[in-house]
């Protein structure tokens, strides 16, 4: 796990700086949730050309469940952007997380007509 950039010197105050600046998880905070933050975490993923030391807020303080989460999205679910919950939904039963694949249908309905049929 401590790979480059990780096991740089840099990347550890960088990290430690985020964790005094926002010592909780953003993903938590945003369903009211208060947790300790120990992972931080690029918004722009180093391997989809994201800089490996960026500003801080660029970074995301997150709980080791919220980390694991988001890495199992994988970057097709595109970096933390929002401090929007990812789970429930609105009350119109739509869902929150804009990933998920209903939010994908709303989205379609928008742009193709209320019906959803082409004449
Ligand atoms: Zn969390």
């Amino acid at each position: 796990m401590a790979k480059w950039p990780y096991n740089t010197t840099v990347w550890q105050k960088l990290r430690r700086l985020k964790l005094q600046l926002e010592p909780f998880c953003e993903e938590c905070l945003g369903i009211d949730r208060f947790v300790e933050a120990s992972h931080v975490d690029h918004r722009h993923a180093i391997s989809q050309g994201g800089d490996p030391f960026p500003s801080v807020d660029q970074l995301a303080s997150l709980c080791p469940s919220c980390h694991s989460a988001k890495t199992a999205r994988g970057p097709e679910a595109g970096a933390v952007r929002t401090r929007k919950p990812r789970k429930g939904c609105n009350p119109d039963g739509s869902p929150l997380d804009p990933h998920h694949p209903w939010a994908a249908n709303n989205r379609a309905r928008r742009l193709f007509g209320k019906s959803g049929h082409r004449h």
